[in-house]
C-alpha cells in the first residue's frame, strides 16, 4: 500500500551510456513500493548516447523525469538541478555508475522515517577502491578537516537522503563554487550516517579525471575557509624573526671581522626564499580574489537545453 509519500531520486549522468539502462533497472528494483518516486536523471552536457537513452526511459516510464544541460558544469551543479527541481517530500542522490548501491535505498528511507532530517553516507574502504583513490582521498580530507571548520568525515558520499525542510534551504544556496559535502554538514538538522560498500565502477571510466579532482578540493578548502590567507601572517612573522637574527649576525661579522664579503651565498638564498613565499601568498590571494570576481557575476549554475519537468517555449 502506498504511503502517499513522495521520493524524488536524483541522479547526475556524464557519459553513463554503458551503465544507464543496467543502472535504472536496479534502481527501480530497490525502490520500495510503498512510496511514489520520480527519478531526475540530470544529464551534464554528455557527448556520447547518454541523453538518448535518458529521453527513451522517460517516455516508457511517466516516473522518470529528465534536466538536460547545455554543456558540461560538473558533477555538484548536476546536483543542485536536481535538488531545484526535486519535488518530492525528501530527495535522495546517487552516482549512475552504481558506485553508490541502490540496494543501500530502503536502509536511508527507513532512517528518514525514524525523524532523521539528512541521512548521510559514508563509504568503506574496500578493494574495489583504487589505491591512488583510496590515499588521495585520505589526504583531502585531512586538509579539508585542518583547514576549514566544517568537520567532514572520511570517505563522505553525494549518495544522500535529505527532507524536504533541508531541501527547500539548499535551494536558497546560489554559490558558484557548490561543495555540498562541507554545506550538508554545516547545514544542521538531524543527521545520521549510513556505511556502505563502494561497488566497482559498474562501466566506463571515472568522470573525474585529476584536474577535476584539484579544482574540486581547491573549492573544498576556499569554499569553505579563510584560514590559508593566515599563513602569510604566520610565515610571514616566523621569516621575520629569522631575518632578524640573520641581521644582527651579518652585523656582527661586518663590525667585528673582515671577512664581510663572504656572504653571497646567504643573499641569493635568502633572495629566492623570499621570493617564492611571496609568490606562493599572492597565489592564495589569487585564488580567493578570482573566486570573489565569479561569484559577484552571479551567473546561474547551470543552463538548461532540455527538460520534461516544466514547460518550454
Ligand atoms: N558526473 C557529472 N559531471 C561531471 C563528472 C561526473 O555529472 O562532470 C557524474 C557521473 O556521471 C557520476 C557521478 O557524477 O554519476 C560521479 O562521477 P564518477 O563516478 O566518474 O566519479 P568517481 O566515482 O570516480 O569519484
Ligand atoms: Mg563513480
Amino acid at each position: 500500500m502506498e504511503s502517499g509519500r513522495k521520493i524524488s531520486v536524483i541522479v547526475p549522468c556524464f557519459n553513463e551510456e554503458e551503465s544507464l539502462t543496467t543502472f535504472n533497472q536496479t534502481l527501480i528494483r530497490c525502490l520500495p513500493e510503498t512510496y511514489s518516486f520520480e527519478i531526475i536523471y540530470v544529464n551534464d552536457g554528455s557527448s556520447d548516447n547518454t541523453f538518448r537513452i535518458i529521453t527513451s526511459l522517460a517516455k516508457s516510464n511517466p516516473a522518470i523525469k529528465y534536466i538536460s544541460f547545455s554543456r558540461n558544469f560538473g558533477h555538484q551543479n548536476a546536483l543542485k538541478a536536481g535538488y531545484d527541481f526535486a519535488s518530492g517530500d525528501c530527495a535522495i542522490s546517487l552516482d549512475a555508475d552504481l558506485q553508490h548501491p541502490p540496494a543501500v535505498i530502503p536502509e536511508l528511507i527507513a532512517k528518514w522515517e525514524e525523524g532523521f532530517e539528512i541521512v548521510n553516507t559514508m563509504r568503506n574502504d574496500h578493494a574495489s577502491i583504487s589505491f591512488s583513490k583510496k590515499i588521495s582521498s585520505r589526504i583531502f580530507y585531512q586538509i579539508m578537516r585542518k583547514l576549514s571548520d566544517v568537520n567532514i568525515e572520511n570517505g563522505m558520499a553525494d549518495f544522500r537522503l535529505i527532507d524536504k525542510k533541508v531541501l527547500k534551504q539548499l535551494k536558497l544556496f546560489n554559490e558558484n563554487y557548490l561543495f555540498f559535502r562541507g554545506i550538508i554538514p554545516w547545514m544542521g538538522f538531524r543527521q545520521t550516517i549510513v556505511p556502505f560498500t563502494a561497488n566497482e565502477r559498474f562501466a566506463g571510466t571515472t568522470k573525474y579525471t585529476f584536474q577535476k579532482m584539484l579544482k574540486f578540493a581547491t573549492t573544498g578548502v576556499t569554499a569553505f575557509s579563510v584560514k590559508p590567507l593566515k599563513i602569510s601572517i604566520y610565515l610571514g612573522s616566523v621569516i621575520a624573526m629569522v631575518s632578524f637574527i640573520y641581521g644582527l649576525y651579518a652585523a656582527y661579522i661586518h663590525i667585528f671581522t673582515d671577512r664581510a664579503i663572504t656572504g653571497w651565498t646567504s643573499v641569493i638564498f635568502s633572495v629566492l626564499f623570499i621570493g617564492g613565499i611571496n609568490l606562493l601568498m599572492l597565489g592564495i590571494i589569487g585564488e580567493y580574489l578570482g573566486k570573489l570576481f565569479i561569484e559577484n557575476k552571479r551567473r546561474p549554475n547551470y543552463l538548461i537545453s532540455d527538460t520534461n519537468l516544466i514547460e518550454q517555449d
